[in-house]
């Protein structure tokens, strides 16, 4: 169970989140969809503390931090509790497949090397990539590093994977074995949270879609009540744009 309650971000006088407010469910998978700059990213690097929020509380899997008000093992707690997958893969160049994916097990999670290969050699076969545990990122395509990207998060046994736009860095051919992989994910009810422009994507997958725009959720249901009969006159502008 995820709990965001009033979040609120700004950068200088750029009021980013005002006051957002969500819950998710374990094994939901929530799509969060919205203009350029509506604060897509920003939520989701709020909610692994990449970025501080200003005020707020939130809790995920009955750790909880009010923003105004942390202790160090707070954010600690908060953080593990989610992975990150990132647009731009963000993979160590100087690290193989199978040693992208066992750095965080051996070093957080304290596994012996071989515990921890066992592991990541399990993930990689997961995403259909075992036969490229020795290969380094630059030897991979932008779908076979960002499934390894996947792995990664998975690694951690997150309680919860954040997507922020996972395609969008990939040639279009390479889009879905990513999508796919994402989707495999989904029905082991893995809970996730995916910002995409892929609203094909979005519509097949999500338990539920969060139209958010300047820093607010503007509007949220299930992917046929967003899409196909959308209340909000910002959500209706924002679909006919994009569709
Ligand atoms: P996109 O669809 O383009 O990825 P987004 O919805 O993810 O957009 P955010 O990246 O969350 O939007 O950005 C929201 C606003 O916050 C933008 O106005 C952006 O310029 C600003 N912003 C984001 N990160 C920072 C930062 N580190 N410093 C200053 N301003 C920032
Ligand atoms: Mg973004």
């Amino acid at each position: 169970m995820i709990k965001i309650q009033n979040l609120h971000k700004r950068f200088g006088n750029n009021e980013v989140l005002k006051g957002i407010d969500l819950e998710i469910n374990h094994g939901e998978v929530v799509v969060v969809i919205g203009p350029s700059g509506s604060g897509k990213s920003t939520l989701l690097r709020c909610l692994n503390y990449l970025e501080t929020p200003d005020k707020g509380i939130l809790a995920i899997n009955g750790f909880q931090v009010n923003a105004e008000k942390v202790h160090k093992q707070e954010i600690r707690n908060i953080r593990k509790s989610s992975a990150m997958v990132f647009q731009s893969y963000n993979l160590f160049k100087n690290k193989t497949a199978l040693e992208n994916i066992t750095e965080a097990l051996t070093t957080v999670k304290k596994m012996s090397k071989s515990e921890a290969e066992t592991v990541g050699e399990a993930l990689l076969t997961q995403v259909g990539l075992l036969e490229k545990r020795n290969q380094y990122p630059s030897c991979l395509s932008g779908g076979q590093q960002q499934r390894i990207g996947i792995a990664r998060a998975m690694a951690v046994n997150p309680h919860v994977i954040l997507f922020d736009e996972p395609t969008s860095a990939l040639d279009p051919e390479l889009v879905g074995e990513v999508l796919s992989v994402i989707r495999s994910l989904a029905e082991k009810h893995m809970t996730m949270i995916i910002v995409t422009h892929e609203m094909g994507f979005a519509r097949e997958v999500a338990d539920r879609v969060i139209f958010m725009d300047h820093g607010v959720v503007v509007e949220q249901g299930t992917p046929d009540e967003i899409f196909c009969t959308p209340k909000h006159e910002r959500t209706q502008k924002f679909l006919k744009q994009i569709i």
